[in-house]
């Protein structure tokens, strides 16, 4: 018997138990202080963190020793994990291993771990947490499909997106993925003047999530300037710019309007999203592709087309302000006005 190695595991075990031990009177603590709203106190964190730690490498060892998460280890993966959470809230590996181990068999279970990690000061410029959160709802939960969980994964990938300031494009999807369920759900969507649209098809629904989306994006940056933007926290709002809404949206549109050109419903759509996101581009009716100036047929699809861009007297296409080819001002002043507008 390797007497050093027993000393070792006796010393490991003792400091684990008063680790344990003090980690237990913090909590109570630092339960008493949270309520009474103070900060907590940082004079034993260490004894926490150390806590944790330790409870975390008997975690994994537990972990490494099940076959399968099941409905006897779950409960115990659950209280382990909390355990760990308790000593350190920051810890985020936690949540991230619950909710991968415990998503498909214990998705409640998931979603209320990752709940502490999401309310937590410490990781509340994590994305992964809420993304998981969302994920864990509409994937996992068994009534996935209902307005009521859909609405509640909308609201955790809204933080995702927010969080990671629009740079995860498969945040980004996943939100679209939920509110294109939800619009489905609705029956209709409406219109800015009121204008009501039956959603008949996911393809439809899913350029009204965007479109939808693409207009909170408006409405925020257009509050940026004077105060901070409700659900969005301020880190990185600019950056939501580098989301091409338009060139999403386009793509759809464009696939939808080949495949169920038949569906009213489809083509109203894409004609009120068109009025509103596309004021200024030259897009052909039939397929929505862009054309450029002086084009007389879509290259896209060989349609004719409504020319534009051409100098008012020798009818050039022009480059620039003044044609290149007779000197004329091919923008008047009044039309000039407009276009800064824009
Ligand atoms: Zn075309
Ligand atoms: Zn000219």
């Amino acid at each position: 018997m390797n007497r050093r190695l027993v000393a070792h595991v006796m010393v490991m075990l003792i400091s684990f138990m008063i680790g344990g031990f003090i980690a237990k009177q913090l909590n109570s603590n630092e339960a008493k202080t949270a309520m009474k709203g103070k900060a907590f106190s940082t004079t034993c964190a260490g004894f926490n963190k150390f806590a944790s730690d330790v409870q975390w490498m008997l975690f994994i060892n537990y972990a490494g020793s099940i076959k399968s998460v099941n409905k006897e280890t779950s409960p115990v993966i659950c209280k382990k994990l909390r355990a760990i959470i308790a000593n350190d809230p920051s810890f985020f590996k936690a949540y991230e291993i619950g909710a991968l181990m415990l998503s498909v068999e214990e998705p409640e279970k998931a979603l209320e771990i990752l709940e502490i990690g999401f309310n937590d000061k410490g990781l509340s410029s994590n994305w992964k947490i809420p993304f998981y959160a969302g994920y864990v709802l509409t994937h996992h939960f068994p009534d996935k499909e209902t307005s009521k969980t859909l609405s509640r994964a909308e609201k955790y990938l809204k933080v995702a997106v927010s969080r990671s300031a629009g740079t995860e494009r498969h945040v980004m999807s996943q939100l679209i993925y939920v509110k294109a369920k939800e619009r489905k759900n609705d029956g209709s969507y409406t219109f800015s003047k009121k204008v009501v649209i039956p959603v008949t098809s996911d393809k439809q629904a899913r350029i009204i999530a965007l479109f939808d989306e693409w207009q909170d994006t408006q409405k925020r940056s257009s509050m940026l300037g004077s105060a901070p933007a409700p659900i969005y926290s301020s880190i990185g709002s600019e950056n939501f710019n580098t989301l091409n809404y338009e060139e999403m949206i386009l793509s759809l549109m464009q696939s939808a309007k080949q495949s169920e050109s038949e569906n009213k419903d489809v083509i109203d759509t894409i004609s009120l999203v068109r009025s509103e996101m596309f004021k200024g581009r030259h897009l052909c009716d039939k397929c929505i592709f862009s054309f450029g100036p002086g084009e007389k047929f879509c290259s896209s699809c060989g349609a004719t087309v409504q020319i534009y861009g051409l100098c008012p007297k020798c009818s050039l296409v022009v480059k620039g302000r003044f044609c290149s080819n007779c000197g004329t001002d091919a923008i008047p002043p009044k039309k000039m006005e407009q276009a800064e507008h824009k």
